[in-house]
């Protein structure tokens, strides 16, 4: 009742979850493994040579979509003179700067886009899995996958990193935009040749909208932000890519070295599916803990409600505005709700304000520009290790407290990378 209340007054609120249980490494959760988070890494990999020629800013690459992970000394130093007062080592997962969608997105929209081109051109006896898809890239296939529609419902990077991809797959796309969108992600898609619907209402009203559409036209496919697997298991690849960018800085993770993540969330999905991941690597090595603003905090509401996708932000007196469009969302993903109840740390909420203010710093003490929505993260470092919050009774029960200067924390800078200047 306290953290209900504590959401109801749109106070930063911080939630520890009691259902979390030991993890280990490779465990099926909810009948999920491992093999889900490799089929979506597989299927990136055969599309390799696709990218390469569809988006000539990831060949350097050879068509793969990475983003960087560093330390940001400047900004622990800064947010540790402020208070924050962690010791480990704080790292920021650079997803705004990801090709092609410029956020976390990429992972989890375009993991989907690829699933339903497989799909269509394999049914259609065109494409076997272990041709070179570089023959994707040719007038022949994009004239067949014009003849089928690809809907989505966003508040702006969903539509981005499924608009761009699958346009240039040859799709017809439309995008169903909520109000929350920023005016620069409707241009950018409008430039890419994609509809876009505006709604005057929220996120759950452009998805509501979408999914009707799209039901009238049996050549459409509804990318479901709400419910859908290939999203989840795309977004859980990013996992097996930091795992390699770990090792490679020469960073360990185990019980003498944990690992925490900071994940901004909105409907669940990316947070979740990254978190998914980690757990398949990790175990209980590693602490996921997401971050969602005071006013739409729809994950939160689910797991402590125990509701899920049956309660939304608006039932609780919120009015879900919030200028961290990425994280405008009322209601959570249920299928995300179910899947996190055993795996997530705990989550907190976060004012606009503080997140403009992270904004800003990162932007001057290490050169990096993100969206708003990309900073909500760095409140875990001023909750983490401070005595007397929440947290220090989680790090007593994981027995961490010896071993926090030998920890890693990452923040998630989930996206802002086409962001215009101005
Ligand atoms: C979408 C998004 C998130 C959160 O992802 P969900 O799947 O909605 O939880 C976080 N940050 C940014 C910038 C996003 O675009």
């Amino acid at each position: 009742m306290d953290i209900l209340r504590s959401l109801i007054n749109g106070e930063e609120t911080v939630w520890l979850n009691p259902d979390r249980r030991h993890i280990v490494p490779r465990e099926k959760i909810n009948g999920y493994g491992f093999a889900r988070m490799k089929a979506a890494q597989m299927r990136f990999m055969r599309f390799l040579p696709w990218f390469e020629l569809a988006f000539p800013e990831t060949a350097a690459k050879k068509g793969l979509i990475e983003s960087g992970l560093f330390e940001i000394t400047n900004m622990k130093d800064r947010l540790n003179a402020e208070g924050a007062g962690v010791t480990g080592r704080v790292l920021l997962k650079d997803d705004a700067h990801l090709p092609v969608a410029g956020s976390v997105k990429a992972r989890g929209g375009i993991h989907e886009v690829l699933a339903i081109a497989e799909k269509t051109a394999q049914q259609a006896d065109l494409l076997w899995p272990t041709e070179n898809y570089a023959k994707v890239y040719s007038d022949a296939f994009r004239e067949f996958y014009s003849r089928y529609t690809i809907q989505v419902g966003s508040t702006g990077n969903l539509g981005i990193s499924i608009g761009r991809t699958a346009a240039r797959l040859g799709f017809q796309v439309i995008v169903h935009m909520s109000s929350d969108a920023k005016e620069w992600k409707k241009e950018l898609l409008r430039s890419e040749g994609v509809t876009v619907i505006e709604y005057e209402g929220d996120y759950g009203e452009a998805v509501a909208s979408g999914r009707r559409e799209s039901l009238k036209d049996e050549n459409s496919f509804f990318i479901d932000d709400e419910n859908s697997e290939d999203l989840f298991f795309g977004y859980s690849t990013a996992a097996m890519r930091v795992s390699v960018q770990l090792r490679k800085m020469n960073i360990s993770v185990d019980s003498k070295h944990p690992l925490f993540l900071y994940l901004p969330c909105g409907v669940g999905g990316a947070p979740g599916g990254i978190t998914f991941g980690f757990k398949q690597l990790y175990g209980d090595n590693v602490h996921c803990f997401f971050a969602e603003p005071v006013q739409a905090p729809c994950l939160t509401l689910g797991m402590v409600t125990g509701k899920g996708a049956d309660i939304c932000v608006q039932d609780i007196g919120l009015d879900g505005r919030t200028d961290a469009d990425g994280l405008a969302v009322g209601r959570p993903s249920g299928f995300v709700c179910r899947m996190m109840k055993p795996l997530m740390s705990g989550s907190f909420t976060v004012f606009d304000e503080r997140m403009a203010d992270w904004q800003e710093k990162l932007r001057i003490l290490e050169g990096i520009n993100v969206e708003l929505s990309a900073c909500a993260g760095f409140r875990g470092l001023f909750e983490v290790e401070n005595e007397g919050t929440a947290f220090e009774e989680y790090l007593k029960g994981e027995r961490l407290t010896e071993t926090m200067e030998q920890a890693t924390h990452i923040v998630w800078a989930t996206g802002g990378g086409l962001m215009p200047d101005a």
